[in-house]
This record gives structure tokens, C-alpha cells and sequence, in this order.
């Protein structure tokens, strides 16, 4: 099947480093979100994303322009209808998910590939409610999406083999690696990585160390390149617990339980870079840790 009109849904972090890397390899892309704001939003940064490109000498001023050109904004969900493939990247919470495709799924060709960018919910489960689960999957890009190599793809019960095959190609095209996973909670990567940053959060919970002296061990201790909690501030705390919450839930195993202090910073509104407050206020010239 060829891909040419490419829908995403949600324009905030993922949303729009999805449709900036769409628009740079050629795709035509309808970018959506609840409000005019949040489009422009969304295409503000993707136009200062490609500029800071442009000034690497990494693309140059006229691939920029194309790639403006390439994107729509579309304020209502029923004119993605003619898209070829449709990823979904709005907020991690089921709900709002189903919503959009109970919304979406009336205006679409036969032939649509439906996904997912979600970090752990069931593309199964997703897929059941739509009217096309084998045309379905779970299309899990990594962030920053214009720097990170990696898509999970994920393959839900039903999912065939042309549209697995679709969702690959796709991936080369963008020049980015994918890794094929099973539909079980959060995946791989963030099988691995949440629980892993979800310990660090316990471990300033306990007292054991600081926001600093946590991130410094593991970057110096361990050679990640980015402190577990920065790390953390950088997906987003309601992701994160979004996420823990889903392999609680999905795996019944108490050592995925969410730190309560993961619960606490989420419910201040604390949630990272995009709220400029999570484990480092971000308000001033450099960051400074709020523990
Ligand atoms: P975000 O909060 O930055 O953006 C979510 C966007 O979705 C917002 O702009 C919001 O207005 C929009 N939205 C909410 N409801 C909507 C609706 N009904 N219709 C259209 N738009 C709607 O979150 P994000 O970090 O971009 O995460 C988006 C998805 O990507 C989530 O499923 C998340 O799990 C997944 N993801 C996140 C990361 C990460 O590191 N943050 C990595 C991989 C995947």
C-alpha cells in the first residue's frame, strides 16, 4: 500500500516531531489537535525545530519551506478521512484515545491504516473498538522524535501482514530503525526505562539521595546521558505515571507500583519541561532541583 497523506492527531511533544519528520521525508501531513491554539502551537515549534536544522546546515532554508508546506492544520477530525495513514498522538489516557477513534473512525477510506503513538496502553484493546483491527498498530516513536532512531512497532492480535509491512516501510523511509514488539504492557522501551525511572523517584522518596546526586549517578555512574529524573521531567511526570499505572494494572505486579511521590509532583500540575516544573524548575537560566 502506498503511504502519501499522513494524519496525527495531537499536536503537542510527539504529535508535532512526528508530523516534522513526516513533512521532511516527503509526506504530505494534516496535523490535529483540540483548538486552533494548540495547532499553531504545535506548528510553532516544528517551524523553530526545522530552523534550528537549517542552522546546523542539516537541511537547508528551501527543504524547510517544503516541508512547512507539507503540513495542514486541521481543526476537525472528520478531514483526516482521506488520509492514507492516521497515527494518533494524543494525551495517554484510554479514554481520550477511544474518543478519537469513535470520532475518526466513520470518515475513514476502507484502506486507512489506524495507530497509535501510546507508550503502553493495549493496541489490542484499541483495535477491538475500531472497525478495522487488522489495519490497526501500535506506532511508537521515541522522544525527541527528530533526533531518536528508534520506532517500536507494535503489532496488536489482529494486526496483517500488509499493514505491518505498510508501517515498515514508512519507518525506512523516515531513516529510522524499527523493532518489532509484542502487545503486552508499555512495550519494550518503556517496559524497561519507567520502572527504572519510577525506582529513582522512590529512591528521593526514601531519602537515599537528591534530585542531583541521583541524576549524577546514574550519568557518572552508569554513562546515560541524561540523569533518570531529567529524564523523567523530559517525557512528562503524567506520562510517566500514565505508564506505570498501565503495567501496574496490565502485569498485577506490585513492583510496578507507582512511586507516591510520582503521584504527588502530578498532582501540583508539576510535570516536567512542558510545565516548566517537575523534579527541576525550569523558570530560570539553568535548572535548579525542587528536592
Ligand atoms: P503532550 O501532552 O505533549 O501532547 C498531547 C496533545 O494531545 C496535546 O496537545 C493535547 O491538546 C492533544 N489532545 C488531547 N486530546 C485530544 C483530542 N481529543 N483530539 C486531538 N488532540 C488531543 O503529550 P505527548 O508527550 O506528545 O504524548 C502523546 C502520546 O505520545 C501519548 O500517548 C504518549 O504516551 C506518547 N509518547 C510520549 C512520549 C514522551 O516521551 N513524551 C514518547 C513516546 C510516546
Amino acid at each position: 500500500m502506498d503511504i502519501k497523506t499522513v494524519g496525527i492527531v495531537g499536536a503537542g511533544q510527539m504529535g508535532n516531531g512526528i508530523a516534522h519528520v513526516m513533512s521532511l521525508s516527503g509526506y504530505d501531513v494534516m496535523l490535529n489537535d483540540v483548538s486552533k491554539d494548540a495547532v499553531q502551537a504545535g506548528l510553532a515549534v516544528i517551524d523553530r525545530n526545522l530552523e534550528r536544522q537549517v542552522s546546523r546546515e542539516k537541511i537547508t532554508a528551501d527543504e524547510k519551506a517544503m516541508a512547512m508546506a507539507r503540513i495542514s492544520p486541521v481543526l476537525a477530525l472528520p478531514d483526516l478521512g482521506q488520509c492514507d495513514l492516521v497515527i494518533e498522538a494524543a494525551t495517554e489516557r484510554e479514554t481520550v484515545k477511544q474518543a478519537i477513534f469513535e470520532d475518526l473512525v466513520p470518515h475513514l477510506k476502507p484502506n486507512t491504516i489506524l495507530t497509535s503513538n501510546t507508550s503502553s496502553i493495549s493496541i489490542t484493546r484499541l483495535a477491538s473498538r475500531t472497525d478495522r483491527p487488522e489495519k490497526f498498530m501500535g506506532f511508537h516513536f521515541m522522544n525527541p522524535v527528530p533526533v531518536m532512531k528508534l520506532v517500536e512497532l507494535i503489532r496488536g492480535i489482529a494486526t496483517d501482514a500488509e499493514t505491518f509491512e505498510a508501517c515498515k516501510a514508512v519507518v525506512d523511509k523516515l531513516g529510522k530503525t524499527a523493532a518489532t514488539a509484542e502487545d503486552f504492557p508499555a512495550f519494550i522501551v518503556n517496559r524497561i526505562l519507567m520502572p527504572m525511572i519510577n525506582e529513582a523517584v522512590y529512591t528521593l522518596y526514601e531519602g537515599v539521595g537528591s534530585v542531583s546526586s541521583i541524576d549524577s549517578s546514574l550519568k557518572l555512574g552508569a554513562n546515560h546521558p541524561m540523569g533518570p529524573l531529567e529524564l523523567a521531567d523530559f517525557i512528562g511526570l503524567d506520562t510517566c505515571l500514565a505508564i506505570m499505572n498501565v503495567l501496574h494494572d496490565g502485569l498485577a505486579d506490585t513492583k510496578y507500583r507507582p512511586c507516591p511521590l510520582l503521584t504527588k509532583y502530578v498532582e501540583a500540575g508539576w510535570l516536567g519541561r512542558k510545565t516548566q516544573r517537575g523534579f527541576y524548575d525550569y523558570r530560570g537560566e539553568v535548572p535548579v532541583p525542587t528536592r
